[in-house]
């Protein structure tokens, strides 16, 4: 394990890891993946249709339809939703590259809009104001710890006849009015990617909806676009190929992973929000720290979920430098914001039009944050920060 700060040694605490985590689930993960061995099925198996279940009871969703990846989950989501060429996704400008990248592989146009500066999450009013005649699609984007504005989101969605798809790949565990994230509109995402906060050791990921023509379309187009070789829910139509799909099939390797750290995912939400307490309570009124994540009250109960802990900073790039040279790794989310990353170029953006979104870029930092972590982790990185910022690093 890590040491703390009082025999004056630092670090390590990594970005990363679930070796704890893991060691603690071994043997059930072990017999689970004991039972795929036997099964001799590698993909779309049982422990897929078990883990689907078991993702839709503990969501609450009706459908969840297990992928390869969060960002296949998306493509294939808009698809479903009936997306055509040129169809306008109002999506933040402040979120991970596939969060429009996915607009534009379902051939639709991603159109931008600016964040909310404390949620960082889509502003409704910029939202509002980005809709024209070909405006489809909205897409929320839960990040770090909350959820977006749904109650004006929806409200803007509704007034302008948009489907809503929930880009809520960060967003398991969290929930708005007792919904989980993805369920408000027509339907969402998970991303199992081993930092998320429900993890996989490789890549996977989910679409999770009420409405059974669109986790029927999704389950088809995840394979080749059979409808009789849907798992789970969906028995066979037939087993014709009526449109292109793609292979986007769940591993059972991973479902199995995932079924076993499922069953103890409240626990690590709850350790993860016993983290984030204890840094906001060491961080508070450190000089050069900007900000520090604030949970947005609302009329009615949301369920913040702490995937991860964002801070503000000034000397943002001096900062991360310093803390890996004490052996503490961060990560920036997200460097640059979308309307100025070359891939969206020819939508014709420039620098200034999403202020909220690029100070975003240049001011923040996440610090580590994960089940495997100590409070004397915390401590470390807490005091490397306040070495940092107040007085010139060594
Ligand atoms: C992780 C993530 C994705 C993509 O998920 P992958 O499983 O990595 O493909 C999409 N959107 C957001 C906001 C994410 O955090």
């Amino acid at each position: 394990m890590t040491t703390g700060t009082a025999d004056g040694t630092w670090g390590p605490v990594p970005f990363f890891t679930q070796a704890r985590t893991f060691e603690e689930l071994w043997p059930d993960i072990r017999s689970r993946l004991t039972e795929v061995f036997e099964d001799g099925k590698f993909s779309h198996g049982r422990q897929v249709a078990r883990f689907e279940e078991a993702l839709a009871r503990w969501t609450g969703a009706r459908y969840a339809v297990g992928v390869n990846s969060g960002t296949d989950a998306l493509v294939l989501l808009l698809r479903a939703c009936g997306l055509e060429p040129g169809d306008e996704v109002i999506v933040p400008a402040f979120t991970f590259v596939a969060s429009a990248s996915s607009v534009v592989l379902a051939g639709g146009r991603p159109v931008f809009a600016d964040i909310d500066p404390v949620t960082y999450a889509i502003d409704p009013k910029s939202a509002a104001d980005a809709v024209t005649p070909r405006t489809r699609v909205i897409m929320p984007v839960h990040l770090f710890c909350q959820m977006a504005d749904m109650d004006a989101l929806l409200d803007v969605a509704h007034h302008h006849r948009l489907t809503v798809v929930e880009d809520s790949a960060e967003a398991i565990g969290m929930r708005w009015h007792g919904v989980h994230a993805g369920l408000l509109g027509a339907g969402g995402v998970l991303s199992f990617f081993p930092t998320k906060t429900l993890g996989a050791i490789g890549d996977a990921g989910a679409i999770l909806t009420d409405d059974p023509q669109l986790a029927e379309a999704a389950a088809a187009l995840r394979h080749h676009g059979r409808y009789g070789r849907t798992l789970g829910h969906f028995p066979g139509i037939s087993n014709e190929t009526t449109v292109n799909g793609v292979n986007s099939k769940m591993d059972d390797i991973q479902a199995s992973v995932l079924l076993a750290k499922l069953t103890r995912l409240h626990e690590d939400i709850a350790r993860r929000a016993r983290l984030a307490a204890a840094y906001t309570e060491r961080l508070a009124g450190t000089p050069g720290v900007l900000r520090l994540p604030t949970v947005v009250p609302r009329t009615a109960r949301t369920d913040p979920v702490f995937y991860v802990y964002l801070v503000e900073v000034e000397r943002r790039d001096e900062l991360a430098g310093y803390l890996a040279r004490h052996g503490v790794g961060t990560e920036t989310y997200y460097p640059a914001p979308l309307h100025l990353q070359e891939c969206f170029a020819h939508l014709g953006y420039r620098r200034g039009d999403f202020p909220h979104a690029e100070r975003a870029c240049e001011r923040t930092i996440a610090l580590p944050l994960y089940p495997d972590m100590s409070l004397d982790d915390v401590d470390t990185v807490c005091a490397l920060v306040r070495r940092f910022t107040t007085r010139r690093p060594a």
